[in-house]
């Protein structure tokens, strides 16, 4: 059983998962031959995952012929069923991980990753996320909801067909806490966010701004901790990618395809996470001071973190990136300049 512990020293979170440790190897499922195994995530395997909670698909659910699929993760980190209630041991203390742990697949193909999807399918792909962050919202218990991607062996995939997750909580993490709280701040001293003061910033010094679409901007961040880091916000203050309008989400498509385009031409094919910054899905005790101003105080980011090289001791320790590209060759050198 999953558990969420508290480390008193670094005052964070920890999930202690431990059905996480049946998880596929990576050795023993990353091959080139596909025949040898047969992979859970293609189409016309839909009877070897769990019953789909979500597809879009004109026909019937768990049967071919799919765009995107979304299954509770077999792995699963946290499970929905079990009761929100804290224990404490002495100076011990957890809550049972209550949440949901889904697993997107972004495509039937197994090779067609997102960075060689067509503009459509990225569509597809977020209004799926969409979709899921609407209903995951409708379970009050959960706070917060993290959307991320691993791909490749360098950032931490595990299964190799293409595949986006999605972890909600009933805590914040601590990280996105002490955001919440310095954005707040911010926005009272300024009338603006961290984010959407960064992006207005950026658009002015131009130098790291990769493209624009509608109202989306992507730039690499000025202390972008990887090399060809690229962050996509939008350019007024949108708190959730569910807050956005089907012309935004076609025009983040769009430039999602755009900054995939640059990244492969410097890259080639490379390791990566992806990740969704978005507003909490509910008021609880750490999330009601925040929650009356959020639409005008948050706003959402896209962060693409290439994984060229693995993170060292110095990283974990402290908490502190070395980046050996300054971000403003990166930009210039994606821009083809
Ligand atoms: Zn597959």
């Amino acid at each position: 059983m999953s558990e969420i512990r508290l480390d008193r020293i670094h005052n964070k979170y920890v999930l202690i998962a431990p059905e996480r440790l049946h998880r596929p190897s990576l050795g023993h499922h990353f091959t080139k031959n596909r025949s040898s195994f047969t992979c859970p995530f293609c189409d016309g395997n839909e009877a070897l995952t769990p019953k789909e909670v979500f597809a879009m698909r004109d026909n019937e659910a768990d049967s071919p012929s799919w765009k995107t699929r979304v299954v509770p993760n077999l792995f699963k980190a946290v499970q929905i069923e079990l009761e929100d209630i804290s224990k404490r041991d002495g100076i011990f203390e957890s809550i049972p991980g209550v949440g949901a742990h889904e697993i997107l697949v972004d495509s039937p193909s197994h090779e067609i990753d997102i960075s060689y999807l067509d503009k459509e399918s990225i569509e597809n792909w977020l209004r799926t996320i969409i979709i899921r962050t609407d209903d995951l919202k409708n379970d009050k218990r959960l706070t917060s909801l993290s959307i991320f991607k691993n791909y490749g062996h360098n950032a931490g995939a595990t299964q190799e067909h293409p595949h986006t997750q999605l972890l909600a909580l009933p805590i914040i993490p601590r990280n996105e806490l002490v955001f919440l709280e310095r954005n707040i701040k911010y926005y009272h001293r300024h009338g603006r966010g961290i984010v959407e003061d960064t992006v207005y910033n950026e658009r002015i010094a131009k130098t790291r701004i990769l493209d624009e679409v509608g109202a989306f901007v992507a730039f690499c961040p000025y202390a972008s901790s990887f090399p060809f880091e690229v962050m996509i916000a939008p350019t007024k203050s949108i708190a959730s990618l569910n807050k956005c309008t089907r012309k935004d989400v076609a025009d983040l498509a769009l430039l999602i395809k755009k900054v995939f385009e640059m990244l492969k031409a410097q890259l080639g094919r490379f390791d990566y996470n992806l990740f969704f910054q978005i507003s909490p899905l509910n008021i609880n005790f750490q999330t009601e001071k925040y929650m009356n101003n959020i639409d005008k105080s948050y706003t959402f980011t896209l962060r693409i973190t290439p994984r060229i090289y693995r993170l060292g001791g110095f990283e974990i320790s402290t908490e502190m990136a070395i980046n050996s590209i300054i971000p403003e060759e990166c930009a210039k050198l994606l821009r083809g300049d």
